[in-house]
């Protein structure tokens, strides 16, 4: 029959015996919304591909038959695959002779044509109306086009359903027996409500992306008769062949509604999960591929930045890092040329390391950083007090020192030094100053320093150099105003490595501060915001040049009074909240209190006291842990339990008078002590001979009173082969310290009278003060101090210059009502005070004295209960043991 392949036709063919190159039929009708390439699989044939012109059909004879009811009969095109509606205007491509017949008799007599869908698409030849689907579309022929292959092109318009009712004739072409089914429409709100949901459902199809025209929601929206809007989803090419004609069935337009309406909401749904997940996988998509182009981009500036070498990323690092660091420009321009040098250097290089190091230094700086004072003196004395018990005078002198900080910041004011035995509570006070003005605190201690470098640091040039202590600690502090304790002044030591003392005068001085040079550093940095304040046990010691910009502020010491109650005060609370014990745990008596000053201790200070109490609280709190639920006395007895036998004496003068022996006062650097010096008479030619620590002064001082004792030999009733015959022995036997200051003089004088003489010393009198040549008394220093050991040790009488008397001031009350002060100018009144009997004055002539031989004065004097110091009996303890030389054994914080 053809050979044209079924699959490109779409219609049946028809015989063109009847009007070949037949007029194509105009269609003069074109509302509804029409798309030839929505119109499914009828739209092949493209305009070029025509060679014949457009056949006329006749416009007059289009409708003769359209409104005729009843069976009529017209030629019929079959359909492969496509439904046609009424209303719709297609273009179709009619292949099959039968078809090309029947669409030429069509235009050949005027009239309209039968479409009708064949059941089976691949079917060639229908030949019997059952092979057809019942329902079908009456069609106008709007245009024909003959093309040159033989098949022809026309474009139809529906008009109305039809029904098949049976074949009038099957060749040359098929004529369909046929009846026009018409819409049933029911009038009412359920066909409206419907046609605007079906309305919606489009617009919101169109709108989810259906493969629609978007002017088909405009135009939906503009049908208003119910069976043409339903018939207008047919365009979707969603649609199946098998739903086309469902709906080309349905006649009943609510029926065909509600299809239509299903469908849509189907496809919405189909349409909406498809965005989703398209959307889905497009933003996984994004993200890998942000990432990506961000990657690229980081590697490009990296690139651009030279970063992808180690090296110069760290460069780079270290370039930014000083940039940031708010140094002053001397020092970034140095840091920067530094870092410059190192970009040039294999990176392999040890240099490198030691350059990074360097600008690491610099960096770290608190150049810019400073900390704001709080210079309110009120709060000041506040946080003082919070911390410290007592100590009033000093406090007031830092008070002080901190006004005048405030009202003239600029001014340079002195360095504090804070000068006293260990434990009396240096270190704290400089920390409740940082407090009190909101400062941050360092602390570093220069004992044992002896290499300048320790302080400056070491050059470069130095493998492993580093700045010096200064700096570091400047470093750690944080901050270009810290409250910075320099320790152990009096400790610095001096020696080939070079003069500490010198940079450090260096760092105190405010003429010089501000452009502190350090070694390593290489560039200056400014100290002038830092406040020294310095700690010495001594004064003697510190180097006189450094002394000179301190402001000294002496802590002698506490009284015992004081020191049971900062004991009860401050102590006891600290150590039980640092030992988590609370007031239901432990109590501490009075009465052990006590003793725990008295027995346990024996300082200037509160160390040694802090570290008792701190053993009493570890054995209560470990019975707390143990399980013990009720609270622990502690009392004397207690105490003896859990700290042992008592360990001091209260009082430790001679228990009788001696002879050739004196009580003298000293400050070591654990505070005022007590010293007995001891002088025995021997044979010998030597004048004297000197025993124990003592230092050149003291051996000074023993020369000057010997030779005063000479030159008064006469009054004190000594003759002159006595020292002519007789060699000195003066022993101390804990000499103190050797560079104690001359205070021993008096001492060593009246003990070398009372060896002469043989009259006893009161056991209980202890003295101070220097002696001139002509037996004058000198004043001395540590005064409070050693009034202090004087009144610990049991003194009842302390001799001491006339011109220390201003310095009584400092003496508490209840220790002055204790003890007997006397105050003397010369040797003859430290006799008088503190010898047992006034010496008789040799007669007239003292060179027939010592004739006689006889050497009554070196006899012990009978009646009083002496024991003769000389020769000290065997097995006999030192006068005082405790005053052994002492080893510096509180911990260094
Ligand atoms: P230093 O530096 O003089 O050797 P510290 O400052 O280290 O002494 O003091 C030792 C301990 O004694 C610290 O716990 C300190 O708080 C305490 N202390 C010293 N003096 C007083 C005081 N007047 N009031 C309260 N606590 C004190």
């Amino acid at each position: 029959m053809t050979d044209r392949p079924a699959d490109k036709d779409d219609a049946q063919q028809v015989n063109d015996s009847d009007r070949p190159g037949g007029d194509a039929q105009k269609v003069d009708e074109a509302e509804p919304p029409v798309s030839a390439e929505t119109t499914s699989a009828s739209a092949d044939v493209q305009p070029d591909e025509a060679t014949s012109a457009p056949v006329e059909a006749d416009e007059a004879s289009a409708d003769v038959h359209i409104h005729v009811p009843g069976i009529r009969e017209l030629p019929l095109v079959a359909l492969r695959e496509t439904v046609i509606f009424p209303e719709m205007i297609v273009p179709l491509q009619v292949g099959r002779d039968k078809s090309v017949a029947a669409l030429n008799a069509a235009v050949a007599s005027g009239g309209p044509i039968a479409l009708v869908t064949q059941r089976q698409a691949e079917r060639e030849e229908i030949e019997d109306p059952s092979e057809l689907y019942a329902v079908g579309t009456l069609a106008k022929i709007a245009q024909v086009v003959q093309l040159q292959d033989g098949t022809v092109r026309a474009i139809v318009q529906g008009q109305s359903r039809l029904r098949v009712v049976g074949f009038a004739q099957t060749s040359p072409y098929i004529v369909v027996k046929v009846e026009e089914v018409a819409d049933v429409t029911p009038d009412g709100i359920e066909i409206q409500a419907l046609m605007r949901t079906v309305q919606a459902q489009i617009e919101q199809y169109v709108a989810n992306g259906a493969p629609v025209p978007p002017e088909a929601a405009v135009a939906a929206r503009n049908i208003s008769e119910p069976g043409l809007l339903a018939d207008m989803v047919a365009y979707s090419p969603d649609l199946s062949t098998e739903q086309r004609m469902e709906l080309l069935e349905t006649t009943d337009v609510v029926e065909r509604l509600k299809i239509v309406s299903t469908f849509l909401g189907r496809q919405i749904e189909i349409l909406e999960l498809k965005g989703k997940i398209q959307s889905e996988v497009k933003s996984e998509m994004d993200k890998t591929q942000r990432e990506y182009i961000l990657r690229e981009q980081l590697k490009a500036i990296q690139r651009e930045l030279g970063e992808d070498d180690p090296q110069m990323a760290e460069i780079n690092e270290l370039r930014d890092k000083v940039e940031q660091a708010g140094m002053p420009e001397e020092v970034k321009t140095r840091a920067l040329k530094e870092i410059d040098r190192m970009s040039r250097i294999p990176s392999a290089s040890p240099e490198v390391g030691v350059i990074r190091t360097y600008v690491d230094w610099l960096v770290a700086l608190p150049w810019n950083i400073s900390t704001t004072d709080n210079l309110d003196i009120k709060a000041a004395a506040k946080i003082l007090d919070e911390d410290h018990y007592g100590l009033e005078k000093i406090k007031e002198r830092i008070l002080e020192y901190l006004a005048v900080r405030s009202l003239a910041e600029t001014l340079r004011s002195p360095i504090l030094a804070f000068v006293g035995p260990p434990g009396v509570g240096k270190t704290s006070l400089g920390k409740s100053i940082a407090r009190a003005m909101g400062r941050k605190f360092v602390r570093m201690s220069l004992g044992g320093i002896h290499d300048e470098a320790e302080i400056r640091g070491h050059r470069r040039t130095y493998i492993g150099a580093l700045p010096g202590r200064i700096v570091q600690n400047i470093k750690t502090g944080g901050s270009n105003n810290p409250v910075f304790m320099l320790d152990e002044v009096d400790k610095i030591g001096m020696d080939f490595r070079g003069d500490p003392s010198s940079a450090l005068l260096e760092v105190l001085d405010p003429e010089q501060n501000n452009t502190f040079q350090d070694n390593y550093l290489e560039v200056p940095f400014d100290l002038t915001k830092v406040l020294f304040i310095t700690t010495a046990n001594l004064l003697d010691p510190i180097p006189a040049p450094l002394r000179d910009r301190m402001e000294v502020v002496q802590l002698p010491g506490y009284t015992e009074t004081e020191k049971i109650e900062i004991g009860k005060r401050f102590l006891i609370p600290k150590q039980m909240k640092n030992h988590g014990l609370t007031d239901k745990h432990i109590a501490i008596t009075d009465e052990a209190m006590v003793d725990l000053v008295r027995s346990y201790t024996h300082e200037a200070g509160v160390r040694n006291l802090e570290r008792e109490i701190a053993n009493v609280m570890r054995k209560v709190a470990r019975a707390v842990a143990e399980g013990r639920k009720r609270r622990t006395v502690v009392d004397c007895k207690k105490l003896e339990d859990y700290l042992g036998p008592q360990r001091y004496e209260y009082g430790e003068l001679e228990s009788e008078d001696q002879t050739g022996a004196a009580t003298g006062l000293v400050v070591t650097e654990v505070g005022g002590d007590v010293i007995a010096i001891e002088v025995t008479l021997m044979e010998g030619k030597e004048d004297f001979i000197l025993t124990g620590q003592l230092g050149e002064v003291m051996r000074e001082s023993a020369r000057a009173g010997l030779s005063w004792i000479r030159a008064h030999a006469a009054q004190l009733g000594i003759k002159r082969e006595v020292f002519e015959r007789n060699t000195l022995h003066i022993h101390v036997p804990a000499g103190g310290i050797p560079k104690d200051g001359p205070s021993a003089g008096i001492t060593m004088t009246l003990a070398m009278v009372s060896a002469f003489t043989g009259i006893p010393v009161r056991k209980d009198a202890a003295m101070t003060g220097e002696i001139t040549l002509r037996g004058r008394v000198l004043p001395i220093g540590g005064l409070k101090s050693k009034i202090l050991a004087a009144h610990l040790s049991g003194a009842k009488m302390v001799i001491l210059p006339k011109k220390n008397e201003k310095d009584l001031r400092d003496i508490p009350e209840e220790i002055r009502k204790q003890i007997k002060l006397v105050l003397v100018e010369s040797m003859e009144q430290v006799l008088d005070a503190a010898l047992r009997r006034k010496p008789t004055p040799l007669v007239a002539d003292p060179t027939k004295t010592t004739e006689g031989g006889k050497e009554p004065d070196m006899e012990p004097e009978h009646g009083t209960r002496v024991r003769p110091s000389f020769p000290p009996p065997v097995g006999q303890p030192p006068a005082m043991a405790r005053t052994e030389p002492r080893l510096m054994e509180w911990p260094v914080e």
